[in-house]
């Protein structure tokens, strides 16, 4: 018996180019063995007839909470102006409502909704620790197992990443609303990573669930406390991920705590390395972007969330040049990877009143070779996968069998070739067009469906019913 199993679609993506006539190989333990024209192996592989098949989504930087409220802060609540701040004061009332049970429910649920846009891998940046009055829980790894367990139970492979939260910020009272976030000791911090890392190494045995560290900012975190969670973590391996220069008001407090915004600190204080992922930095110079650069740390932009929020526009034209991008969902106003892809675009065209604006080879009037596409669709994929340290993000021998497909006649991709394919998906995609997505090599999501959705639906609608109903 042959532990390999084989799939056959019409298009496959190496690199930026699909090939036809091509089946993809998994082994037993869901890595990729190989890539294969031989006639015996397409004769034997599954076929995956009118679909493309690429790599699974990473998704950089999730709050899987944040999904309970979607839709309930499109409006005003002062009477100047709403602002992210304001925002933030509806997405606490949330954070402090929620029981275990639900947070474990809203994690289904938004992992489900990943699972079906092609998600294969979520980083979920995880400050829910304790009870809401900020008691510990018996178990303080309580809410981390639920992350975990929720994750698998849909079928993404999970980086948990362990978010570190201690004060208000610079010169501010405890917010009642962060209580549940709070651990004060960054030696407690880091005995509750090793909790969780345990935890993950014991229950999933296969690997698919990780751990990162995330000092949540340098607002909410003094710079002493990120040194000495950034040095346990550079000794163990581990990826730093941290909110960078989201706010301009971040970037003041900054400078009047420490005299220098938050890159610039960091670069000063050894903080940037190529295992550092900052979220956002939406308000950073040219010069902080190379800085970036410089050291191989990653930026991870989630622009479907700036702006909503209205956080700014992400420099990508800089920080692309040489450099790593990731995704990430966010606040999960929006679960479309693709679309968190395209706006890094979009938002420099409407900012420069230029096309084309990341577009690798000028004067090639072809969208495949103009690489514009094969450059994003890598920072969904790849350069993802790179910030949290997993090999997955791509189609070649060794990497875990992460994969989706997409339906060739699907109406938002109807009629492309095997040149304009990528910029097709890129820019055009819709969810429907997403057929099988595959973690492991296991099936989760058969002909867009998923087993788990009914259930997972009804239970999270249960949850919004209880948090919303005030009478
Ligand atoms: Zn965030």
């Amino acid at each position: 018996m042959n532990p390999e199993t084989g799939w056959l679609p019409d298009y496959l993506l190496i690199g930026d180019s699909f090939a036809s006539g091509v089946a993809l190989f998994a082994d037993a333990t869901g890595r990729i063995t190989r890539l294969s024209r031989e006639p015996a192996d397409l004769a034997r592989a599954i076929r995956l007839p009118g679909q493309a098949l690429l790599p699974g989504c990473v998704n950089a930087h999730s709050h899987s909470f944040q999904r309970v409220i979607r839709g309930r802060t499109e409006h005003r609540t002062s009477a100047t102006r709403d602002t992210f701040w304001t925002w933030r004061e509806k997405m606490y009332h949330a954070a402090t409502a929620l029981t275990p049970e639900e947070i474990h429910a809203t994690a289904r649920m938004c992992f489900l909704e990943m699972a079906l846009a092609g998600i294969t891998t979520v980083g979920e940046f995880h400050y829910l620790h304790h009870a809401a009055d900020g008691t510990p829980y018996a178990d303080r790894s309580l809410l981390s197992k639920l992350i975990a367990t929720a994750a698998r139970e849909v079928g993404l492979r999970l980086v948990l990443i362990e978010t570190a939260y201690a004060r208000a910020g610079w010169n501010r009272p405890a917010n009642p609303g962060q209580r549940r976030f709070i651990t004060a000791d960054p030696a407690q911090f880091i005995a509750d990573v090793e909790a969780s890392q345990a935890f993950a190494a014991h229950s999933f045995s296969d690997g698919a669930v990780t751990v990162a560290v995330a000092p949540h900012s340098l607002r909410a975190v003094t710079l002493d406390y990120f040194k000495q969670v950034s040095s346990y973590a550079r000794q163990q391996g581990l990826p730093v991920h941290m909110h960078v220069s989201e706010q301009t008001g971040e970037n003041d407090d900054c400078v009047g705590e420490y005299g220098a915004t938050p890159v610039t600190l960091l670069a000063r204080e050894g903080g940037l390395h190529d295992a550092f992922t900052a979220i956002h930095a939406v308000h950073i110079t040219g010069a902080e972007s190379a800085a970036l650069r410089a050291a191989g740390a990653t930026v991870c932009a989630c622009p479907t969330t700036e702006r909503n929020l209205g956080d700014g526009i992400v420099r990508a034209d800089w920080l692309l040049d040489g450099g790593q991008m990731a995704l990430g969902t966010d606040s999960q106003v929006q679960i479309a990877p693709l679309e968190d892809a395209r706006q890094l675009e979009y938002h420099l065209r409407l900012s420069h009143h230029e096309r084309a604006v990341l577009a690798l080879n000028a004067g090639l009037p072809d969208d495949r070779v103009s690489g514009l596409a094969g450059k994003l669709f890598a920072c969904a994929t790849e350069h993802g996968a790179r910030c949290l340290r997993l090999n997955t993000g791509k189609l070649a021998p060794g990497s875990a069998a992460d994969f989706f497909t997409v339906e060739l006649n699907d109406p938002s991709l109807a009629g492309a070739d095997e040149q304009s394919l990528l910029a097709g998906i890129v820019f055009s995609l819709e969810r429907t067009a997403i057929r099988q997505v595959f973690v492991g090599g296991k099936q989760i999501v058969h002909d867009g469906a998923h087993a788990l959705a009914p259930a997972v639906v009804a239970q999270f609608t249960a949850v919004q019913r209880r948090l919303w109903n005030r009478s």
